[in-house]
């Protein structure tokens, strides 16, 4: 039996000020008699957090930031909002007891806290910030059975996948097939990679808006590359059990084989707001303000299969998922920095899946890491990614 949905649903939305932030609080607005926006969290862009305190009126606000303290007047947050600084307040807020549901929208490595202390906590948590599962999978999937932490996918190739899912039986799945649009390269060869990327082309991405990062790791395919191993811990999956296909339209946003060949999918158009209100809501569906697919008019939906020789990053994801241990911190926090340094003009675009293998093949491999050592590997990883040097310049 799926659990109830309160009947006021007050919802955490950390990293509230980004791109999924933004988005959940247009459903919360949307649906205020339901969904009620009782903590805020930023992590530099306060003002923008203010803003949205005024119009939101939340209880309460984080700034991760804790070094704007000082830059922050007295009343620049609304009377009612009580207002605290650092990561170690966005971990208190996860696990508030006046907190139902923590939406996890912060980016990277730098969201797990709060995911783990909502997830400690019991909590029903909307899962976007893929990162958590990456780094530490096996370890959050375990704490999640222990609480009974109700964990529902906002991503949306794992939000169709929960909701394929639900028409058979878990032990008659076959595989999943996660797609993916392509990116703004789809289609290009690794030599027109090599030549004629620029930090612009990365972050024009053609079916979806969304924060710098993910939308560069969408064009290296390490998006995907991060959303199998994401599949894997989530679904508890082995990787023979888990496909891509390109889909440029972005409609189908993944599929769930049974053992007798039947295959469904969940289709809309691309726009986060459908799973972001589906983890907000489940197991009920409520009408709103995403757009609906027009069935009066043709469509064609394209599905080719991926090139691993020229997004090799894929093919890294892969292999990390199939190893598990700490091969998933390491990849994650390396590809951090690599992203930063592309966008800051310091690494060159195909080089970032090429430094990401280099480090992972350098680091010291633990089948069952503890949370302690998975954040010293990703500090470690981090460090290394920062001296990267291709062998070709040495
Ligand atoms: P954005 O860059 O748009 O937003 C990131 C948010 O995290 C901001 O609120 C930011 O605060 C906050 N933040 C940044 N660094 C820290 C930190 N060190 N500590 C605390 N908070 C921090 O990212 P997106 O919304 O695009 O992505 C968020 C997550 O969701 C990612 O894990 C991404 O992979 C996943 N996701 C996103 C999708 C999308 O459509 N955008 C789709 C599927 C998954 P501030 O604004 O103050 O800097
Ligand atoms: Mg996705």
């Amino acid at each position: 039996m799926p659990p109830e949905l309160p009947d006021m649903n007050r919802i955490a939305v950390l990293g509230a000020t980004g791109s999924i932030g933004t988005s959940c609080l247009d459903v919360i607005a949307a649906h205020n008699s339901r969904l009620q926006a009782t903590a805020l969290t930023a992590h530099g862009r306060w003002e923008s957090l203010a803003e949205q305190c005024h119009r939101h009126q939340p209880r309460f606000a984080v700034i991760s930031d804790a070094s704007l303290r000082a830059q922050i007047g007295g009343n620049a947050f609304p009377y009612k909002t009580e207002v605290s600084f650092g990561p170690d307040a966005i971990e208190k807020i996860a696990c508030h007891p006046d907190i139902d549901t923590v939406v996890c929208g912060i980016v990277g490595a730098a969201g797990l806290r709060g995911a783990w202390s909502a997830i400690e906590a019991g909590k029903r948590v909307g899962i976007a910030n893929k990162e958590t599962l990456v780094v530490a999978g096996p370890l959050v999937m375990q704490l999640a059975e222990k609480t009974g932490s109700l964990l529902l996918p906002v991503d949306s190739e794992h939000s169709a996948v929960f909701q394929a899912l639900l028409g058979g039986r878990r032990q008659d799945l076959k595989r999943i097939v996660l797609t993916a649009s392509g990116g703004p390269f789809r289609g290009w060869s690794k030599e027109r990679l090599e030549r004629e990327v620029t930090v612009e082309r990365a972050l024009a991405h053609p079916t979806w808006q969304m924060g710098p990062k993910i939308t560069v790791d969408s064009a290296s395919m390490m998006n995907k590359a991060l959303e199998v191993i994401e599949a894997r811990w989530l679904f508890d999956l082995e990787i023979e059990q888990i496909a891509v296909m390109i889909h440029p339209q972005s409609i189908v946003h993944s599929f769930v084989e049974f053992v007798d060949g039947s295959v469904l999918a969940q289709l809309s158009p691309p726009d986060m707001k459908l799973p972001i209100q589906y983890a907000l809501t489940y197991p009920e569906r409520w009408a709103g303000t995403i757009a609906t697919m027009d069935w009066t008019r043709s469509h064609q939906l394209d599905f080719q299969p991926p090139d691993l020789d020229a997004f090799p990053a894929l093919r890294l994801g892969f292999e990390v998922a199939r190893r598990g241990g700490t091969c998933g911190a390491v990849l994650n926090a390396a590809n951090e920095v690599a992203v930063q340094r592309f966008l800051d003009g310091n690494l060159k675009f195909t080089e970032i899946p090429q430094a990401c293998g280099d480090i992972l093949i350098g680091h010291n491999f633990d089948a069952q890491p503890t949370l302690t050592e998975l954040i010293r590997l990703d500090g470690w990883a981090r460090k290394e990614m920062q001296q990267w040097k291709s062998s070709q310049s040495i």
